[in-house]
């Protein structure tokens, strides 16, 4: 099935979502890829199902979810492999977005060293971009990308493409442990990010089960690190740590929204304490939590943040 959903989205509300390429053919063999390793890598664009095909999917699937009532806020770009290696993105943008309907590409920005790819990706309306890693080493470690890469062109064309597209930019950086956590790549991811100025950045952890079982989550420690390191340059932060909840909208349950907003922003103690003055709610809310192991209290620079526990498949 090249469509399907649609499915509710934190990020983009409902989102029908496209799957243009066939299992898993990327440009990088991610070790906590979820889809498992890469047999097909490569970097040659390539036909797979031709725009044609691509587009009547996703047709019938607006078709069906008109006559259920059911809305489709996005057509999201989110293959089992690397969206941009198919040579008719361009194409499939221009034809859905004729359906009126908005368009996100989720893509890992491999082959955004190349003019062809950021014209056909500057169609679509949202564009997430991965930064796991701005040093060569670090890299090679963690997305084990194809020989004939470079990180310095990948990067510069993730800069040039910030500067020239209309819609929004997002980034996610996955944290592994003991590969991209460490305070320095941390910085330096940091600082590359705040220079393209995302819309939002979204921090991640390897909540499914990875390509290689040695991949561990980074620590809350570290998610919680990297969430102040960005904030603190103007960059618009949010963790997903495999419990989104209703962080964005209140139920009225102060646990349940203070588990919920935890699990995307870490919050200073004082906000705590203020969110539970506001609840009418004793701070014992938060010890029992702690000692249910749903929250975490972590230490960054001198104070207590905390930040709920990170989802299933941690550690
Ligand atoms: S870029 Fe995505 S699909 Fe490709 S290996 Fe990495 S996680 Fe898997």
């Amino acid at each position: 099935m090249i469509a399907f959903g649609p499915v509710p989205s934190r990020r983009l509300g409902r989102s029908l979502g496209v799957n243009n390429i066939p299992p898993k053919f990327c440009t990088y063999a991610c070790v906590y890829c979820q889809l498992g390793r890469t047999p097909n890598m490569q970097v040659k664009r390539e036909r797979f199902h031709g725009s044609e095909e691509v587009v009547k999917s996703v047709k019938t699937k607006v078709t069906q979810a008109d006559e259920k009532g059911e809305r489709i806020d996005y057509v999201t770009f989110i293959p089992d492999g690397e969206p941009t290696l198919d040579i008719d993105l361009g194409r499939e943008i221009d034809l859905i977005r004729e359906l009126g309907i908005k368009i996100a590409v989720i893509s890992n920005a491999s082959l955004m060293w190349k003019e062809d790819v950021r014209d056909e990706l500057s169609g679509a309306d949202w564009v997430s971009v991965k930064v796991d890693a701005v040093r060569e080493d670090t890299w090679h470690g963690i997305n084990r990308p194809h020989g004939s890469l470079s990180l310095e062109k990948i990067l510069q064309g993730i800069r040039d493409f910030s500067q020239s597209f209309g819609g929004e930019l997002a980034t996610e950086t996955m944290l592994v442990q003991g590969l991209n956590d460490n305070v320095e790549e941390l910085n330096g991811i940091a600082e590359f990010i705040s220079e393209v100025s995302p819309a939002v950045s979204y921090i991640s952890v390897p909540i499914r089960p990875p390509a290689e079982t040695w991949v561990e989550a980074a620590s809350e420690d570290s998610v919680n690190a990297a969430y102040q390191i960005l904030s603190s340059k103007g960059v618009e932060t949010e963790c997903i740590t495999g419990y989104e909840g209703t962080a964005f909208a209140s139920t009225g349950n102060v646990e349940e929204d203070l588990l919920s907003i935890t699990s995307v922003h870490p919050m200073r103690e004082d906000a705590v304490r203020e969110f539970l003055a506001k609840a009418n709610a004793e701070w014992e809310l938060v010890e029992n939590l702690i000692k249910e192991d749903r929250m975490v209290a972590v230490d960054y620079e001198g104070r207590r943040f905390y930040v709920r526990r990170l989802g299933p498949g941690h550690g």
